[in-house]
């Protein structure tokens, strides 16, 4: 991880601006490499994540970790973090002054991370990087550019332990995600030869 974002990670955990470091166990800034190409964002750390600091290691992450499997992905190849550093009481959902308070550490983030591709689990995240676009019952599983990022809104796991309709959704949409990394992150094409000009080729052949 670089200085830089060890750095954020520990102003994350001395934040108070918001209040609810009041009530949280720690704080819980986000884990994975830096720079990375993928990078998820959630919607607050939960329970288990409250007690032990790191993002998605309750019931809904091991839902994450089974999609990111199936699509050849593990923890090491992605940095996931949340909008909301802290845990709500009672995992209730963010309050707006929460939102903007964690936000220059998102942002922050953003741009250490350099993700090529960020997926988006659930209508907060979705809520604060994507603005205006929309539910995420209409453009789930869809890919949204905007400059050099791709976003792609997905149902939240923990919505799908919920209602087990949206399991089969998230396994489609995660297939659709493998489709856009494979065109997304493939490696340049090697250059093409420059051909040699005729006149050029001839002298060449007379050496
Ligand atoms: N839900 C989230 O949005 N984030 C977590 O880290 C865990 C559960």
């Amino acid at each position: 991880m670089s200085s830089e974002l060890n750095q954020l990670h520990a102003e994350v955990r001395a934040c108070v601006k918001c209040g609810l470091h009041a009530t949280r166990t720690q704080a819980v800034p986000g884990v994975g490499p830096c720079p990375a190409d993928i990078m998820i964002v959630g919607e607050a750390p939960g329970f288990n994540e409250d007690r032990q600091g790191e993002p998605f290691v309750g019931a809904a992450g091991k839902l994450l970790d089974t999609l990111l499997a199936r699509i050849g992905l593990g923890r090491s190849d992605v940095y996931i973090t949340n909008v909301l550093k802290c845990r709500p009481p009672q995992n209730r959902d963010p309050m707006p002054n929460e939102v903007e308070s964690c936000s220059p550490y998102l942002a922050r983030q953003l741009s250490m991370i350099k993700p090529k591709v960020v997926l988006i689990l659930g209508r907060h995240a979705l809520e604060r990087l994507l603005p205006g676009q929309g539910s995420i019952s209409r453009i789930h599983g869809s890919m949204v550019r905007r400059g050099d990022v791709a976003y792609v809104p997905l149902f939240h796991p923990a919505a799908a332990l919920h209602n087990g309709a949206l399991v089969a959704d998230l396994e489609h949409d995660f297939d659709r995600v493998k489709a856009y990394l494979d065109k997304l992150l493939a490696p340049p094409p090697p250059p093409e030869p420059v051909p040699v000009p005729k006149q050029e080729a001839e002298q060449l052949r007379l050496l």
